[in-house]
């Protein structure tokens, strides 16, 4: 597919902005960048988001090529309001009025049917659009600034880990788009759950903070995870057409150590020394409970296992900074595979390139 990643040829207005305290200029300055088909950078609770408007083709197709984005990977439509749902999808059905209900504004992204108010170019040639109300301050003020609706892939060079952190986008993005809302940190640290309603049964298509079990509480009937989000061996091609790619790719060569934890550890430090005696400059992902127990050129901790929020929010910042300080190798331990722990667990799995190695 298509993927063009045009040059660095114009200068980025780079501008602080407090959630708690909204710069109301800023705001208006970002919204008619993008009522005038420009691109504005801003935070979400999820990750940096890369924002056009929506209804304007053009907007997308300047997305695509500051990402080097392929442009068959649709871009997801952020709303600000409930009432402007209707006039961008066929019909809204009972399913996503109880999920809006229950997690919008949130890390929650609906699949519908698309009307004709949203171009082929957002939607990457897909008749459904993607939709989802960011549960953000700055960026709820910036999409109601620009006319309602804003498409928002994530803030990164296609292929790199989402950004977390405003110095982030701009590593990636300086000189390709107009602002950059510096929010700060986000909070979650990793895109929203994706759900698929445009048939009979809801599927998940790519694991978030919403994970099945709430979606399922909520809706009262069984909520489906498309295969392909965790397992390598899957023939069928992924339902959401980005998690085809390999995404979230650091530089160095990642592989995945599962099993009880004293196995991980010193399977971990094995492979790190005989790697380094081969000249590789290892980086090894513990959490707060393991690093003490690690020997190499960098060692990171996610954060803490009884608290894998903290993780969520650490996991693309470190995957970047092994890329800054040179790392060549990297061992990462797994995380369970349930609630936050499955979305964890599968950018780990697409980061490596799904290289796991059981202990
Ligand atoms: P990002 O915006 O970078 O978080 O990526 C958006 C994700 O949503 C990609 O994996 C897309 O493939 C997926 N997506 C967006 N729109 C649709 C759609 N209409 N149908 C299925 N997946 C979609
Ligand atoms: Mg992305």
């Amino acid at each position: 597919m298509k993927r063009v990643k045009e040059e660095p040829n114009m200068e980025t207005k780079f501008s602080v902005i407090d959630e708690k305290n909204i710069d109301k200029e800023a705001i208006a300055q970002a919204g008619q960048i993008l009522k005038e088909g420009g691109l504005v950078a801003f935070p979400t609770e999820t990750v940096y988001g890369l924002g056009g408007d929506a209804l304007n083709k053009e907007s997308s197709r300047k997305i695509y090529a500051a990402k080097g984005r392929p442009s068959d990977n649709p871009l997801i439509v952020h709303i600000a309001e409930l009432d402007k749902l209707e006039a961008i999808v066929q019909e809204i059905p009972e399913s996503a009025k109880k999920l809006a209900k229950e997690y919008w504004p949130g890390p929650l992204t609906m699949i519908l049917k698309k009307s004709q108010l949203v171009p082929m170019e957002t939607t990457g040639g897909l008749q459904t659009v993607a939709v989802r109300m960011p549960n953000h301050q700055v960026a709820l003020e910036l999409i109601k600034a620009a006319g309602g609706y804003v498409a928002a892939p994530s803030a990164n060079t296609s292929g790199k880990p989402s950004p977390t952190l405003a110095c982030f986008v701009k590593e990636d993005m300086d000189g390709r788009i107009d602002m950059i809302l510096d929010g700060g940190q986000v909070g979650i640290g990793l895109e929203s759950t994706i759900v698929d309603l445009t048939e009979e049964m809801p599927i998940i298509l790519r694991p978030g903070y919403v994970t099945k079990e709430m979606l399922e509480k909520t809706l009262g009937i069984p909520v489906a995870s498309d295969r392909t989000m965790m397992h390598a061996d899957c023939k069928e091609a992924p339902k959401a057409p980005g998690m085809k790619y390999r995404h979230y790719a650091p530089k160095g060569d990642l592989t995945i150590i599962t099993g009880e934890e004293q196995s991980v550890v010193e399977r971990i430090n094995c492979l790190t020394k005989s790697m380094r005696e081969k000249g590789e400059k290892v980086g090894i992902i513990g959490t707060d409970e393991t690093i003490a127990k690690y020997h190499a050129d960098s060692v990171k901790s996610a954060g803490n296992r009884k608290e894998e929020e903290t993780i969520a929010r650490e996991l693309y910042r470190i995957l970047r900074e092994f890329d800054d300080e040179g790392i060549t190798v990297i061992y990462s331990e797994g995380f369970a595979e349930d609630g936050i722990g499955q979305a964890i667990m599968n950018r780990l799995l697409k980061a490596a390139g799904h290289h796991v190695e059981n202990v």
